[in-house]
């Protein structure tokens, strides 16, 4: 077993507890001072990692105010934070993080006369643009992590987006701000003119900003890069305005542009006063197609000249990963002409449909003069630009994904290049990437000059040498076409040491001075902008040279994870050879890179549980987190640890991390696997027991339902049970029936010789709802297929059990007993697959399982082979229907509208299509998705006591107010089990309603005379 690693910042100092005891005292919010929570907060979307002294999560400014007084008197540094998604290490420190997303987030004032917004600092940029829409205006700094980025964390690193050509920087947009001083003083910021009647402390700051400004007047002018996407240092010049786009409309002085850009160095933003601009009424898009990467860098500076919004690079490495995932590879194939090296995305907005119709007219004709005739393809309407859009995004998603120990690091990602020198900063740059053996992917801010690139380099290695190299490369160059070196992430641990390089010593002497006069004892996130570390000193690296991961012998199969990948070719070592001694899991849990993604609250799964505590420890990036830092022995020398469990105690295994985590990481799986180490050594509950070896039992309570079902009829049972097992009194439970669909006489009678279809009915549809197999039987016999029914094979030594994918099992974590059920599958369906037949099942997380589990308990071959062919029954039918052999013979329904809630796992397996292409099969049937995430069910979680109210929040985040909106007229569908009883529960008190499987639909359609 490895030694925890030694890290140079890990505080626990005396002082430590006297703090968190302070602050428990007097703050509503919570105080995490425990070791995994310290350990959460101890990474941002950077390389870096540096263990917080403690987290505080204000409820109210009054705690912020609170807890700034106590760390004054200990002398504590503070670091304010966001969604923690800077990528240079902005928000990592041995300070107390005081992270205001949780609660601080609401909208305070909305002037529309003036146009502007005053809200409090947690609140995302989605969250406002949301607020604002409805009054036709937004707020147009669109970065692309809009739903976790928080205007304060906006602010702090001066944030950028896609459409600063047009809209500016934070800098430009910020009107005024509140802040609170660590010595306790509070002063609003604003603009010169409205500062007459400032307090003491605030009038000392100006009269200090102005004096140094002044006297570094000529230094800023020569020091200080033109560009307008220079974020680095602080903004000193707003006396003396450098940047290309003025600070202010008409040159004067706001001293909340101090605070823009100063990354929580100064004060903590209490409120910003933001500017906010008409939603652009209409848009239209051009993508340029370019034989080379060179040459569209090279004509940017002329498209730009046409007034575009936005103007985005997307190289061949991006088309072509764009190219090979089949649903996007149509949107892409139509935005090309011919074989590009690279594309622009231009944009153009205007009130009026006409203007940025002209506008792509001349972008045409100037391409045309330019030499590239023919070369754009028009996209006027807003579907088609939003599917472009899509596809960017998840290029640099698929990106990211690389596995193994080399990954694209930032840390050059966002230099600034005037527009005349950008071709010949790529050409030279890419250059470089090939002499130090690595290379990037080009994309993102053509229209002003900020492309991001990210060489692969391996931290653990080499990585360091290599970065300094580059970076030193990538410095001369800048500076030779007098660019900026930060023109969009900041300075942060990566780039505060080349704060001195770009602006000079006097400036860097200057700075230290702005500092002091913000903060004099230096407890505002110190070591950023001022005063830094190296960028490549290693003690402060998540993954430092040496970092090696605790050995653990995996329950499941993380092979594929276990692998190297050369960063030029991108060729993949095999399987099992990247000498992970947690046999690839370390590698595994590794591939969260930090980035923020699983923070959102848009139509997706990910993270049903962080939805609805807010807590990092709930969303899927601290759960990893906290798995990275458990499996090398940074929470101490046991993996299978208390802390591990509380983290993905909340977890419901939904596996919408599987499908939206940009990477890909499947904590449901890990979660199995983190639960077989803890069931070794922990034991199991009587509840996990019981619910776990339900396939064992439930014959008995078919046989005996009476007595089964006594727990839900026996008044005092259900509090009993709650008691004893820990299942929610207020939970009614699935009725066991003995009427089972496999006793059934249809099931018997559906044993042919050579089925096309199989037919495997899982333990829930067998013993609680059969109703559910007869119509997938009826309807599949409907459809003119030989149907067999799904039994034990011949061998099996518990032949007249029903078969089960072991589900149950896999959620306790009994790895061996579910590999006996699903070695028992694959055995008796060996033989159907090996003749050609397809395996159609109706539970999700059941039939799933064949697709996804099954491949990693090492069950050889035949696994494989099964997984090719097993469907959801939706999934089979709306194939048969694609390819013509399909025609059910459907009548209408008296109910002209279907409400269809998808499974987590349908959804992740993009399943829920499917379902609606069938559904839609239905004469006069008008079908919509429900945009729900987890109902909150999800197998046994909903029905325990100690998750009952989080697994109801869950359901009311969007699912139960959808169905109870839903008029009689409507049916509800739910292909999930537990989907549909948490529909039945949530709507019981007032209007009760029941969800059906989607094969019942179809069945009920299905015309009995023809
Ligand atoms: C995949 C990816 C894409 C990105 N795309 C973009 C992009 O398009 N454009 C762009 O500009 N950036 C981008 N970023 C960087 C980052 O997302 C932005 O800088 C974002 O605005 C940070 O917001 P946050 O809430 O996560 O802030 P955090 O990272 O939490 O904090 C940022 C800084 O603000 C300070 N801060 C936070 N709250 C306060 C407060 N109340 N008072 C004082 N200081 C405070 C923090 O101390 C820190 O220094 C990207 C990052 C990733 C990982
Ligand atoms: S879990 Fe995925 S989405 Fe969340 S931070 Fe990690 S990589 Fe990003
Ligand atoms: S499986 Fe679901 S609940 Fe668990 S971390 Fe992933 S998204 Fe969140």
């Amino acid at each position: 077993m490895n030694a925890p690693l030694a890290r140079p910042l890990v505080f626990h100092r005396p002082g430590d507890s006297e703090l968190a005891r302070r602050l428990r005292g007097v703050v509503q919010g919570e105080v995490l001072f425990d070791r995994a929570s310290r350990g959460r907060y101890s990474t941002d979307a950077s390389i870096y990692q540096v263990e917080p002294i403690g987290v505080l999560i204000p409820r109210s400014d009054d705690d912020v105010r609170a807890a700034v007084e106590i760390c004054r008197e200990l002398g504590a540094p503070m670091l304010p934070r966001g969604g923690g998604s800077s990528q240079c290490g902005q928000t990592v420190g041995a300070a107390l993080v005081i992270d205001g997303s949780k609660h601080l987030r609401n909208v305070i004032a909305f002037d529309k006369e003036a146009m502007t917004v005053t809200v409090e600092p947690g609140i995302t940029l989605d969250a406002l643009n949301a607020w604002l829409r409805p009054h036709g205006v937004w707020f147009a700094v669109d970065v692309s992590t809009a739903a976790q980025a928080t205007l304060g964390g906006m602010a702090g690193n001066n944030s950028c987006g896609s459409r600063s050509i047009a809209y500016g920087n934070m800098v430009h947009n910020v009107a005024a701000a509140e802040a609170l001083f660590a010595d306790g003083t509070e002063g609003w910021l604003g603009p010169e003119r409205e500062m007459q009647g400032a307090g003491e402390r605030v009038r000392a700051l100006m009269t200090g900003l102005r004096a140094i400004a002044e006297r570094e007047c000529d230094e800023i002018e020569r020091q200080v890069p033109k560009v307008m996407r220079r974020v680095g240092g602080y903004n000193l010049d707003v006396f003396h305005p450098q940047s290309e786009r003025p600070y202010t409309a008409d040159g004067s002085v706001n001293y909340a542009h101090l605070l823009v850009g100063s990354e929580g160095t100064l004060a903590w933003t209490r409120t910003l006063t933001l500017k906010v601009a008409p939603l652009p009424k209409h848009r239209t898009l051009g993508v340029v197609s370019f034989p080379t990467l060179y040459k569209a860098m090279e004509l940017t500076k002329h498209i730009v000249t046409l007034g575009p919004s936005a103007v985005e690079l997307v190289d061949r490495t991006m088309i072509e990963l764009a190219r090979s995932n089949p649903s996007f590879r149509p949107t892409i194939d139509g935005a090309l002409v011919g074989e590009p090296d690279a594309i622009l995305l231009v944009e153009f907005t205007g009130e009026d449909g006409e203007t940025p119709r002209r506008r792509l007219d001349d972008l045409v004709a100037l391409m045309g003069d330019l030499g590239l005739p023919g070369q754009v393809v028009r996209m006027p309407d807003a579907g088609p630009q939003k599917a472009l859009w899509e596809v960017r995004k998840a290029g640099l998603n698929i990106m990211m994904s690389m596995k193994g120990d080399g990954k694209p690091v930032s840390f050059i990602e966002d230099c600034a290049v005037p527009l005349d020198h950008l071709a010949d900063y790529v050409a030279r740059l890419t250059e470089v990437f090939e002499r130090h053996g690595t290379r990037g992917t080009w994309y993102a801010h053509a229209s002003v000059g900020t492309l991001h690139v990210r060489p692969v380099l391996d931290m653990r290695r080499d990585g360091a040498a290599k970065m300094r190299a580059i970076a030193e490369e990538a410095a001369a160059m800048v500076r030779q076409y007098k660019g900026a070196y930060s023109g969009e992430h900041g300075d942060g641990l990566v780039r505060t040491e080349w704060v001195g390089w770009q602006f000079g010593p006097r400036l860097t002497r200057a700075f230290e001075e702005v500092k002091a006069l913000f903060d004099p004892d230096g407890l505002m996130n110190p070591g950023k902008i001022v005063r830094g570390t190296k960028m490549d000193d290693a003690r402060l690296f998540r993954y430092p040279p040496g970092y090696t991961p605790l050995k653990l012998d995996t329950a499941l199969d993380w092979s594929a994870w276990d692998v190297n990948c050369d960063p030029v070719t991108e060729a993949v070592t095999a399987p099992g050879s990247g000498n992970d001694p947690a046999k690839g899991f370390a590698k595994a849990v590794e591939m969260c890179n930090n980035n923020g993604h699983c923070r959102k609250f848009d139509a997706g799964t990910m993270c049903p549980s962080y939805r609805v505590t807010r807590n990092e420890e709930h969303l899927t990036r601290g759960r990893a987190n906290t798995l990275r830092l458990a499996v090398s022995g940074q929470l101490g020398p046991d993996f299978a640890s208390e802390a591990v469990r509380e983290a993905l105690d909340l977890c419901v295994s939904c596996k919408g991390c599987r499908r939206d985590c940009p990477t890909g990481v499947d904590m449901a799986k890990m979660k199995i696997e983190f639960a077989f180490h803890w069931q070794k050594k922990h034991g199991l509950s009587l509840k996990d027991k019981l619910v776990a070896h339900m396939p064992k039992w439930a014959p008995w309570a078919a046989r005996f339902p009476f007595i089964a079902n006594l727990r839900d009829a026996l008044p005092g049972a259900a509090r009993l049970s709650e008691r004893i097992a820990g299942l929610s009194a207020k939970r009614t439970l699935p009725q066991w029936r003995s009427d089972t669909f496999l006793s059934s006489r249809a099931a018997q009678a559906a044993a042919v010789d050579r089925p096309d279809v199989v037919l495997w009915v899982d333990t829930f549809n067998n013993y609680h709802e059969p109703e559910n197999a007869h119509a997938a039987l009826r309807v599949l016999q409907a459809g003119g297929y030989r149907v067999a029914v799904a039994r034990a094979g011949a061998s099996d030594a518990e032949r007249d059990r029903p078969l089960c994918c072991g589900r149950t099992y896999l959620g306790a974590g009994l790895v061996d007993e579910a590999k006996h059920e699903a070695r028992r599958m694959v055995d008796a369906l060996a033989p159907h697959v090996a003749a050609g037949a397809t395996v159609v099942g109706l539970e999700p997380s059941c039939l799933l399982a064949l697709r996804d589990e099954f491949l990693v308990m090492g069950l050889g071959d035949e696994a494989q082979h099964l997984a090719t062919r097993a469907l959801m029954i939706e999934e089979f039918l709306a194939r048969e229907q694609r390819e013509g052999r399909l025609a059910l013979p459907l009548k209408s329904l008296p109910q002209k509208k279907v409400l269809v809630h998808g499974h987590c796992h349908q959804k992740a397996f993009d399943v829920l299509n499917p379902a609606v292409a069938v559904l839609k099969l239905i004469p006069g049937l008008q079908v919509e998705v429900i945009e729900s995430s987890c109902c909150g069910m999800a197998g046994s979680f909903g029905y325990e006591a100690a998750h009952y109210d989080v697994s109801m929040k869950m359901a009311e985040l969007a699912l139960l107010p959808a169905v109870r909106a839903a008029g009689d007229d409507t049916l509800i569908v739910a292909d999930g089990t537990s989907c549909r009883h948490q529909i039945a529960d949530g709507t019981r008190a007032i209007r009760p309603r029941e969800a059906v499987h989607v094969v019942r639909v179809l069945a009920s359609a299905l015309d009995p005379v023809a």
